[in-house]
């Protein structure tokens, strides 16, 4: 059936529908067995064993393998057995290394989906006469939805009613200027997908108003579905850090590759066997350039990601995370982020009375019929389950509607009493809504909203005493909103617009609301300021209303400024950047002041985290450089928007996030400084010892060991490090700090050294007290590798190991046990240890090799 071609009646009898109660249980099932579930096909992931293949896709990896073939034909062909040996641990060693690499990604891998999996978009249902929220997946032909501004539409599907729906289509047709739709229209079969005003389609969103629809086509079946094809899985987006470390690799890689093409043909000139020379410096090089580092960079990045998903904090792109260590300024919305969201009305102010009263004052009288305007003039709603309170929608509007109750006076009585003909709903421009009811017999507009939004449109009432009140409220820290009316003849009335509805009304009077702080907020703002983040209020409210809870909850001082959209459209933009950081408020504010904030704070080279809920916020979300979308509140058009979803809509989860931003920065600069400070040893007792002695002091397998498998566990567990207790001691990062910044780089080549140096010194020991070249390879590959292994402990803080507590990361204490039972399998192991060209010591050795081995640690922690 072409939907759009019949009427609505026709559609809903189609599909056994029903506009009331929808579907029933076992319509539901029914249908999903028959149209198939609302999902589309996703692209095929990678098998493990293609994952593992591509671990080979390395040009250096492949040179070795070339180079152990080589070697392979050379043992072949002088039927040497012995030499077998190394080609085939060569390829051992490296098969191992890929199978880890696999594992690796298919942990970041089960974390992203995880992440996906929580953000999977919901549905709004009628189904067995309720309305229910379900996952978008579960949705079924049939199925009559709800629409509201800010949600991407689930599903194709016809509409039913439509309140000034407007849909932005540009993901179908490309056009993003919203259409405006139109339940009772009908439309031919074969106009365009743009032109059909009475059907709403999937993975498209509503930019305005409201609307029922049923539910047509799901799936692949949707128009999206049919374009789409094959949904690609998530895309992969490379970190700034993860460019720069790639870059950071290749310039490694060509300082590695001139190296070991220096080693090479000093190793020819001194007479070396060419195949001999040839495998070392290849697996020098091999374990030398840090081609590893971008993926480990990414196993450590998703960790962080499940441990912020823990704390409420979904992170959309991996970008983020880093981006958020170096938040600098944090701009937040006010309700329901610094405050509870949870509305008391307080006061009641009427222009008949010109009195103020106590919400638990009032009986009957002029204050009473603000309250009950105030509630026929609103969609959300209050319902008693089992005894307890069921707010639904907006809490501005549950609040008043509550209060009502209370007075005996239920939505539903109202509703009946006084119909609704007509509504404008509300939005965060306007700042209004309005409805039109018939009262007695006569009809009326009735307009809520912002005070200074409604008073400018009244004619009548005591506008400076209402003034006065609404000041006075403000300043405790309350909400005021006003109400109006007028009498109109609605059905003569062409244009159903605000300019129409909302002009020339009567002054009612207000409503006076309260919103605590958040408990949690208080501490999460000191240790804002503390870690030198700019915590910034940015609310629709009032701006007394603002500045009294700024303050309370410590964002607005002394001297601060607190500024309303009005007063900041009317600054230039020199003298916005002269003020901005004085500007701890700003109240009244209109999306795209939003936009103004954020990249002005950028111009001041400040990384701006922003919060928003709305459709309209979305573009300041994209501009900042971490949106944050609010969890429960927030619309998908403000999720699909944003970085960073805060589950709870709490300002505290920012800073938890931020906290974990820093620290897994921290966490990553430990990994990558750990693994640079290993090669550089390698490379550097490598070059030593042939230009000093004309001797390899490692041979491939031994460097390929120490590289691809005892050092990579203890790096990787170094990502997974607590975050240190300080963290938010320290001022953000600056925007173009280097990974080597504040003394890694030296520290690291300081280290390289030190373990090349003391690598060496094992190598001539060994060598000259035994007289016996195999005994000072040994002693140089015990003396790298535990030192190495032994030093990763060092490498989880500047602080002392004594107290930073041994056993604090558990998997460091995992990893490098791990590590010291490989090398001690191919340290004591008696064919283990031949194959790989080491030999057993004397006691006296081991323990002077231990000895060695600790002396880095030792000298840091002195
Ligand atoms: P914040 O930006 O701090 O989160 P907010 O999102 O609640 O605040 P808006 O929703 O834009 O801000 O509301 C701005 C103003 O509009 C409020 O101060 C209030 O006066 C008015 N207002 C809010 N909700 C309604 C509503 N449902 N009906 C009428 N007016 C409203």
């Amino acid at each position: 059936m072409n939907a759009q071609s019949h009427k609505k009646e026709e559609v809903i009898q189609h599909f056994q529908s029903n506009l009331e109660n929808g579907l029933n249980e076992n319509q539901v099932t029914e249908n999903r067995e028959k149209y198939g579930i609302n999902k589309l096909k996703e692209a095929k992931k990678k098998t493990s064993f293609q994952k593992f293949l591509e671990q080979f896709k390395d040009v250096m990896i492949i040179i070795l393998l070339i180079a152990a073939f080589i070697s392979f034909i050379v043992a072949f062909s002088e039927g040497d057995n012995a030499a077998f040996f190394e080609p085939i641990l060569i390829l051992l060693i490296v098969v191992l290394n890929a199978v880890m690499g696999v594992i690796q990604e298919n942990k970041a891998e089960k974390a992203m989906d995880a992440l996906i999996q929580m953000s999977s978009p919901h549905a709004r249902v009628i189904r067995n006469g309720k309305e229910e929220m379900i996952e978008a997946k579960d949705l079924v032909v049939g199925d009559i939805m709800i629409l509201q501004d800010g949600d991407y539409v689930p599903a194709d599907g016809r509409l039913l009613e439509a309140s000034r729906l407007k849909v932005e289509e540009s993901p179908l047709t490309g056009e993003s200027v919203p259409v405006e739709k139109d339940a009772d229209a009908i439309v031919n079969d074969e106009a365009p997908l743009g032109d059909r005003i009475n059907m709403v389609y999937s993975g498209c969103s509503v930019t305005y108003g409201s609307a029922k629809a049923v539910v047509t086509a799901t799936g692949m079946n949707t128009e999206m579905g049919k374009i789409a094809g094959l949904l690609e899985s998530a895309e992969e987006t490379k970190t700034p850090l993860q460019m720069k470390l790639a870059q950071l690799g290749k310039y490694l890689g060509v300082l590695a590759l001139i190296v070991c093409l220096i080693i090479f043909i000093m190793g020819i000139i001194d007479g070396m066997e060419i195949l001999d020379i040839f495998m070392t410096s290849v697996s020098l090089a091999v374990s030398a350039i840090p081609e590893g580092l971008p993926v480990i960079v990414t196993v450590v990045l998703s960790i962080g990601v499940g441990r912020m998903a823990k704390r409420k904090a979904i992170v959309k792109k991996l970008p983020a995370v880093e981006t958020l260590g170096s938040t600098s300024v944090i701009c937040s919305d006010k309700t329901g982020t610094l405050t509870q969201n949870k509305m008391t009305l307080m006061q009641v102010y009427s222009d008949q009375s010109k009195e103020l009263k106590q919400v638990k004052d009032i009986e009957e009288g002029p204050e009473l019929n603000v309250i009950e305007l105030g509630v026929l003039c609103s969609d959300g709603n209050v319902e008693i389950e089992n005894g307890e309170e069921k707010h639904l929608g907006d809490p501005t509007e549950t609040c008043i509607v509550l209060a009502a109750m209370k007075k005996g006076h239920s939505k539903k009585d109202l509703n009946t009493t006084y119909p609704r003909l007509y509504e404008l709903p509300f939005d965060s421009d306007r700042k209004l809504m309005s409805t039109v009811n018939n009262i007695n017999g006569k009809t009326y507009v009735i307009v809520k909203g912002a005070f200074d939004q409604l008073i400018s449109r009244c004619i009548e009432g005591d506008v400076d005493k209402a003034n006065d009140i609404m000041l006075q409220m403000s300043e405790n820290a309350m909400r005021v909103i006003g109400v109006a009316m007028k009498e109109v003849d609605f059905d003569h009335i062409t244009n159903k617009d605000s300019a129409t509805l909302e002009s020339d009304l009567t002054f009612v009077g207000l409503l006076g609301m309260i919103d605590p702080p958040r408990e949690e907020v208080k501490d999460a703002v000191a240790l804002c300021k503390k870690a030198g983040i700019r915590p910034v209020m940015i609310t629709g409210d009032h701006v007394v209303t603002a500045k009294a809870i700024a303050k309370d909850l410590g964002i607005f001082n002394e001297g601060d400024l607190a500024v309303t959209g009005a007063e900041l459209q009317a600054m230039s933009d020199q003298e916005f950047e002269d003020k901005i950081k004085k500007i701890s408020v700003y109240a009244r504010v209109s999306p795209e002041d939003k936009i103004r904030v954020v990249r002005t704070w950028q111009k001041m080279d400040k990384i701006v985290a922003m919060t928003g809920d709305g459709v309209n916020d979305a573009p300041a979300l994209k501009a900042a450089d971490i949106g944050c979308a609010m969890g429960i509140t927030g619309t998908d058009v403000a999720k699909g928007a944003a970085d960073l979803t805060l589950m709870d809509d709490n300002f505290n989860t920012i800073i938890e996030a931020v906290r974990e931003g820093r620290g897994i920065y921290n966490n990553i600069r430990k990994t990558v400084g750990f693994l640079l400070g290993t090669n550089i040893g390698e490379v550097i007792v490598v070059f030593l010892s042939m230009l000093f002695w004309k001797q390899t002091p490692l041979l491939s397998m031994q460097l390929l060991w120490t590289n691809l498998v005892t050092d990579s566990l203890p790096a990787i567990a170094l990502g997974m490090e607590p975050i240190e207790s300080d963290v938010m001691d320290e001022k953000p990062r600056p925007k173009d700090e280097g990974i080597f910044a504040r003394g890694l780089g030296v520290q690291v080549i300081l280290q390289g050294v030190m373990f090349g140096c003391l690598a060496l010194f094992a190598f001539r020991y060994g060598w000259q007290t035994t007289n016996d070249i195999e005994a000072g390879r040994t002693m140089a590959f015990m003396v790298l590798v535990l030192s190495q292994i032994i030093h990763s402990f060092n490498m989880r803080s500047h602080k002392s190991i004594f107290k930073m507590g041994f056993f604090k990361n558990k998997a460091l204490v995992k990893a490098v046990f791990v590590s010291l039972l490989l090398i001690a399998f191919v340290l004591f192991v008696p064919p283990v240890t031949y194959i790989f060209g080491l030999e057993a010591l004397p006691m006296h050795m081991y323990v002077a090799g231990l000895i060695l081995s600790l002396i880095p640690v030792v000298a840091l922690e002195i």
